[in-house]
C-alpha cells in the first residue's frame, strides 16, 4: 500500500463525528471536498449492500467546494462543510423527491424544505436523498418501492424504519449525519436498530413546511447523528417558528435540573424481549451511578396508544394523499375516463402499504364509523396527554427501551401488524406532541451478530435540552 493510500486508510474522515469533523474543518485541518470525497468513496464501496440512498447528487463535491469558499471568505457555522444525508421526503429545489414511492418516482421538488434551506444558510453539503418506507409508512423500510435499505450491523436484517436509509447511512459511516421524519417513531426506532442517536423533536419545534406529509398533526423532521451532540448541532439548526408553516413554535425551555427519571414498568409486562430489558436495566443503572433517581410512574392509557395512532395516522395520511391523483404530480396515467384515470394512476403508483392506510384512513374518517374510531381515537390521545403530563411533574424525563426488541431479518415478518408492535413505545410522543430522543444502549447477540437497541427519553414539550443533557449522561456511560 502506497503511503498516500495508507494515509487515507488511517484518516478514515467519514467516521468521524459532526462534531469532531466541525473542529478540524474550522482549524483548517480539513477540507470539506475531502470529507465529502471520503463519504462519496465510502458509499461508492458499501451502498450497493445497503440501499442506504436512492440517489447521489452529483453536485455533492460543488457544494463542499462552494463551502470551503464560504470558509475562506470567513463564515463560521458548526455544519459549514458538513456532509449530511436526506430522506427522500424532504424536498430539496431542483432534486427528486420520491418518498420512495413510484407514484412520485419522477417528481422534482421546485422549492426547499424550511429545514433544508437553513441547513444551506449554516453550509451544510447534502450528498444524496435516502431510502425510506413508501410515504414513510413503516418501521423496517421494507415498504420502500425501491426495495430495501440494510442495516450495517447485519445486512441480512433491516435497518428499521421508515427513515431506515439515513439511519443506516449514518451507522454505514456513509454520511456524518442525517434527517429524517417522524410521524410514529420513524426517526427512534431506526436510530436503535442501527446504534445511532435520533431525535423527534416536539411537534412543531422543527417547520414542516416542504415535507411530503404523512400526518400532518404528528410529523416532524428529525435528525440523526452518531452521538448527542451531534444530534443537538442539526436540532439547533433547524429548529425555529416558520412564517410557512403555522404549527411551528419557537420552543426552548430551560434544562431541568432535577435528576429524576420516571419509568412505567407496567407497560414491560409482556412482549418485551429479555435481552432488550436487561439492557435497558443496565442502561438506568448507569444513570443512577451518575446521581439520577430512578422512580416508578404510570401511563394507564399507554397501552391504546397503538390502537389510537393506527386510526389517527391513516386517517390523516388518506386525506394528505388525496392530492397525488395524476393531475398535479407524479405518475399520470390513463384510464376510460377522469375517474378510471385517478383510480389506475393510484392503483398502480401506490404500494400495497399505502393503499392499505388509505383504505383504512378513509373508513375511519367515513360517516357512521367517525365516532366509533376516529373520536374515539382522539379521547384516547387526550388522555395520553394528560398522563404523560402528569408522569412529567414527577420525573424531568420518562424512559422506556425504544423498540421491544431488535432489528429482524428482512422478510422475517410478513403480516403487517407485527410490524406495528415495534412502534409500541414511539408513538405516543407523537400523539402527544412531546420531544423524545434515542440513544444506543448497547448490543444484544443474535445468531452471531451483535445489533444495537436503544433507549428512549421522552421529556416536556420545548424540554430538547434537558433530554440532550440526559442523552450525553446515557451516552457517556457506554
Ligand atoms: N412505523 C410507524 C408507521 O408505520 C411510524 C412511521 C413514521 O414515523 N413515519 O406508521
Amino acid at each position: 500500500m502506497s503511503c498516500a493510500r495508507l494515509f487515507k486508510k488511517m484518516s478514515n474522515l467519514n467516521e468521524l463525528t459532526i462534531a469532531e469533523a466541525s473542529k478540524k474543518l474550522a482549524s483548517g485541518e480539513v477540507t470539506s471536498v475531502a470529507l465529502t470525497q471520503e463519504c462519496l468513496d465510502a458509499i461508492a464501496q458499501r451502498n450497493g449492500e445497503l440501499n442506504a440512498y436512492l440517489e447521489v447528487f452529483d453536485d455533492a463535491l460543488a457544494q463542499a467546494k462552494i463551502a470551503d469558499e464560504r470558509r475562506a471568505k470567513g463564515e463560521s457555522h458548526p455544519l459549514l462543510g458538513i456532509p449530511l444525508a436526506i430522506k427522500d421526503n424532504i424536498l430539496i429545489e431542483g432534486k427528486r423527491a420520491s418518498a420512495a414511492s413510484k407514484i412520485l418516482e419522477n417528481y422534482v421538488a421546485t422549492y426547499d424544505a424550511t429545514a433544508i434551506a437553513k441547513l444551506k444558510e449554516a453550509g451544510a453539503v447534502f450528498l444524496g436523498r435516502t431510502n425510506m418506507d413508501e410515504f414513510a409508512m413503516g418501521g423496517s423500510n421494507e415498504n420502500s418501492a425501491f426495495g430495501p435499505a440494510r442495516n450495517p450491523h447485519d445486512v441480512s436484517r433491516v435497518p428499521g424504519g421508515s427513515s431506515g436509509g439515513s439511519a443506516s447511512a449514518t451507522a454505514g459511516h456513509l454520511a456524518l449525519g442525517a434527517l429524517g421524519t417522524d410521524t410514529g417513531g420513524s426517526v427512534r426506532e431506526p436510530a436503535a436498530f442501527c446504534g445511532v442517536v435520533g431525535l423527534k423533536p416536539t411537534y412543531g419545534a422543527v417547520s414542516r413546511s416542504g415535507i411530503i406529509a404523512m400526518g400532518s398533526s404528528l410529523d416532524q423532521v428529525g435528525p440523526f447523528g452518531k452521538t448527542v451532540e451531534d444530534a443537538e448541532l442539526l436540532f439547533n439548526a433547524i429548529k425555529g417558528r416558520d412564517a410557512l408553516d403555522s404549527t411551528s413554535i419557537d420552543a426552548s425551555d430551560p434544562v431541568s435540573n432535577e435528576k429524576v427519571i420516571g419509568v412505567p414498568r407496567a407497560l414491560f409486562q409482556k412482549g418485551i424481549d429479555p435481552d432488550v430489558l436487561e439492557r435497558f436495566e443496565a442502561a438506568l443503572k448507569n444513570l443512577e451511578g451518575k446521581g439520577y433517581q430512578i422512580i416508578d410512574v404510570e401511563l394507564p392509557s399507554a397501552p391504546l396508544a397503538l390502537a389510537a395512532y393506527y386510526v389517527i395516522m391513516p386517517a390523516e395520511a388518506s386525506s394528505n394523499l388525496a392530492r397525488f391523483d395524476g393531475v398535479r404530480y407524479g405518475l399520470a396515467l390513463k384510464g376510460r375516463d377522469l375517474i378510471d384515470d385517478y383510480a389506475t394512476t393510484r392503483g398502480q403508483g401506490f404500494g400495497p402499504e399505502v393503499r392499505r392506510r388509505i383504505m383504512l384512513g378513509t373508513y375511519v374518517l367515513s360517516a357512521g364509523y367517525y365516532d366509533a374510531y376516529y373520536g374515539k381515537a382522539l379521547g384516547v390521545r387526550d388522555l395520553l396527554r394528560r398522563e404523560l403530563d402528569a408522569a412529567l411533574g414527577k420525573a424531568a424525563v420518562i424512559a422506556t427501551p425504544t423498540v421491544p426488541f431488535p432489528a429482524w431479518k428482512i422478510g422475517e415478518k410478513s403480516d403487517p401488524l407485527s410490524v406495528y408492535l415495534a412502534d409500541i413505545f414511539t408513538v405516543t410522543a407523537n400523539l402527544t406532541g412531546n420531544p423524545a430522543l434515542s440513544v444506543p444502549m448497547g448490543t444484544v447477540e443474535r445468531e452471531g451478530a451483535s445489533l444495537p437497541v436503544g433507549i428512549q427519553f421522552t421529556a416536556p414539550h420545548g424540554a430538547e435540552q434537558t433530554l440532550f443533557v440526559v442523552g450525553k449522561d446515557a451516552q457517556e456511560s457506554r
